[in-house]
């Protein structure tokens, strides 16, 4: 497993040197790598690729105007627009089986359905433990008896159970303390961080809000959205209605940097009371020179988005806007907006004929109507967001209601 983790976070960090210099960190400011490749047999390629570390504030979408809607991104965290940059991935495959050429990812069986190939697996990078739950972890290595367990809470918060944080095996250094997160507990849920000093500093458990730029923001972090792709897949709600659920089966984390597989494995499943498939953990031996140390300090605010399609497979992106765009300038959006992502699937459908037959799509239907329609998705999402889920906060109806 590690060679293969190896391998994993090779294809992804040799991608990202021959990029461009256009949207990379500069020498004083550090990024995040995050990747996604599929296995095929026993040949690995990369499929998409993100750097980020930015997340737009409630107060900045409030200000966002209207005919912006769905086309800002809120949350820049490279894992966020990694699996963005799948999903266009994913809409160039199933276009490809539906124009008789050949998909690495899909086929239809006799009846017409697209299902995905057999001997194929997708596979996830982040150079680094995903914000939130999972970077919470000791510091050192404690002899077991020196640390007092410590509650977690479990996201249903009727349980509770006490465990003891794991430690960084590499960190040698006696100072009784945490790793933090910026990531602040949900505000509606019932648990915020202590705030104390030392390890009493932050609960674990809770879903957590991604920090923003000074303003809280309304997405949440890179931890909780991984166990929801965990558990509903990375094609989301639109793709579902087309193509059957696709699961990661393993995250590798770029080498040299702090990581604990406990904390991992917390933040992606035992917090949860769901039955969670579990996926390999690994970090790798190989490290992104572009992560923060100190010489790299500063965020860096741009980031890049790339995937393995035709046309226009790289995009740079600043403050959730394609970079260089100006208000006045048509057709200078992103393709991985909700809106831009929102127009692929309504013209795969268009040619994709052999789904339910309450999906024509009139004018004037919004983007909240159609993803309504992914009904088996919904029904389990809505079954999470009563339980290990309910902090989730949902994005403000306008957000979601534009039409194209
Ligand atoms: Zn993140």
């Amino acid at each position: 497993m590690e060679d293969f983790a190896d391998q994993v976070a090779k294809l992804c960090l040799e991608k990202y040197n021959k990029l461009g210099k256009k949207g990379k960190p500069s020498e004083t400011e550090w990024t995040v790598l995050s990747g996604i490749v599929l296995k095929k047999n026993d040949s690995l390629s990369l499929v998409a690729l993100a750097t980020g570390t930015k997340c737009l504030g409630e107060i900045d979408l409030v200000n966002t105007e209207l005919y912006e809607e769905g086309c800002r991104l809120n949350d820049s965290h490279a894992e966020v627009l990694a699996r963005r940059a799948f999903l266009r991935y994913l809409y160039e495959q199933i276009d490809f089986l539906l124009s008789d050429r050949k998909s690495d990812v899909f086929t239809l069986d006799d009846t017409k359905k697209i299902k995905i190939r057999d001997g194929i697996s997708f596979h996830f990078f982040t150079s680094q433990t995903p914000c939130g739950d999972c970077s919470i972890f000791l510091k050192e290595n404690f002899c077991d008896d020196d640390v007092p367990p410590i509650k977690i809470r479990k996201c249903d918060s009727n349980t509770e159970e006490l465990v003891k944080l794991s430690s960084d095996k590499r960190n040698k250094q006696i100072v009784k303390d945490i790793y933090r997160t910026g990531a602040k507990c949900v505000k509606s849920g019932e648990y915020q961080d202590p705030q104390l000093p030392g390890i009493n500093y932050h609960v674990v458990g809770p879903l957590r809000t991604k920090p923003g730029r000074g303003n809280p923001t309304l997405s949440l972090s890179c931890s909780d959205k991984i166990a929801k792709w965990n558990i509903l897949g990375l094609q989301g709600s639109l793709l579902s209605i087309l193509i059957p659920s696709i699961k990661m089966e393993s995250i590798t984390i770029g080498g040299n940097s702090p990581f604990s597989l406990e904390a991992m494995e917390r933040g992606l499943f035992t917090r949860f009371n769901e039955n969670l498939n579990k996926l390999n953990i690994v970090q790798s031996k190989f490290s992104f020179k572009q992560q923060k140390s100190p010489d790299r300090k500063h965020p860096c605010p741009s980031s890049i988005i790339w995937c393995a399609v035709r046309n226009r497979d790289t995009e740079i992106a600043v403050e959730g806007r394609k970079q260089g765009a100006t208000k006045k300038k048509k057709g200078s959006n992103l393709l991985v907006t909700r809106r831009a992502l929102f127009e692929l699937f309504l013209r795969t459908c268009d040619k994709y004929q052999n789904f339910d037959s309450n999906i024509r799509h009139p004018k004037k239907l919004t983007y909240l109507d159609c993803k309504k329609w992914s009904k088996d998705y919904q029904r389990l999402w809505n079954t999470l967001k009563s339980g290990s889920f309910r902090a989730w906060p949902s994005k403000p109806i306008r957000l979601q209601t534009f039409v194209l």
